[in-house]
């Protein structure tokens, strides 16, 4: 079983659109091995490359990248939730409502809420996000933080591994999952620093810019149980992260975490 927790879609009225700006953002950029997206950016196609690539479910991570869009995706994640597409919610820290956002992310019954510093102008570290991230803890629901260098912003990293021990170290109680297994390009200082520590990494984008050694020695000081199996889909095919992980000389129950239970255990408390 797999159950691929990155992934990302759009209401169709704004999908081409979408996909459309970011691919060309991602292709100018410089990023490590660009790629175009493999949908056009709706849930339909999500759905098919799910079947297409054997994942039995996925989750949704939904981004405002403007305060006042966080209302109507919270709304549209919440209607295309599914046995197959698992949402989270967003807020935008700069949204004067974001505290009765969360709670309302919380009553729609979204998994988590998706923060990315990149598009939605913040450094994860900074004092006015601490609030947020305090608020998420009590309210039970996981954050999701992209991690580490991305296309948009080449010069600066606005969430680093550091930051995200920061985080985990002065609100114990978050559920916290880095993305690209703790920082994109960042590879020695999620080594370093940030493995083994109580966060969640997910496998997202790695295929291809981790190497494969370096990967298997942050799972192993990390712990394979706080490891989320993850693609980014439409920006990589989840077959190369399957097909990555299943490289690596892991043990059959490392790989059933880092397949599906632990996304099962956030999702559903199960285990
Ligand atoms: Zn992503």
């Amino acid at each position: 079983m797999f159950i691929d927790f990155h992934t990302h879609a759009f209401d169709d009225s704004i999908a081409e659109r979408a996909v459309a700006k970011l691919e060309d953002t991602i292709i100018k950029s410089g990023f490590p091995n660009p790629l175009p997206s493999i949908t056009r950016g709706t849930v339909k196609e999500l759905l098919e490359i799910f079947d297409k690539s054997g994942v039995d479910a996925g989750v949704l991570l939904p981004i405002a990248t403007k305060p006042n869009q966080q209302e109507s995706i919270n709304n549209w994640a919440a209607k295309i939730q599914s046995d197959k597409l698992y949402c989270f919610g967003t807020v935008h820290p700069e949204a004067e409502d974001w505290e009765a956002e969360l709670e309302r992310i919380k009553s729609l019954g979204l998994h988590g809420v998706k923060l990315h510093p990149d598009y939605q102008n913040f450094s994860a570290g900074e004092e006015r996000l601490f609030p947020l991230y305090e608020k998420c803890a009590g309210l039970g629901l996981p954050v999701i933080l992209h991690a580490g260098l991305d296309a948009v912003s080449m010069d600066i990293i606005h969430c680093t591994p550091e930051m995200g021990v920061e985080i985990i170290e002065r609100v114990p109680s978050l559920t916290l999952i880095m993305a690209h297994l703790g920082g994109s390009e960042c590879w020695d200082s999620v080594e370093e620093h940030l493995a083994g520590k109580n966060v969640y990494l997910d496998t997202a984008l790695i295929s291809g810019s981790l190497p494969q050694e370096q990967a298997y020695r942050i799972i192993k000081k990390h712990g394979a149980e706080k490891i989320l199996f993850a693609s980014d889909c439409p920006w990589h095919n989840p077959r190369f992260e399957i097909e990555f992980i299943e490289s690596l000389p892991l043990t059959e129950t490392e790989k059933e975490l880092i397949f599906y239970k632990n996304a099962q255990r956030l999702l559903f408390n199960m285990y």
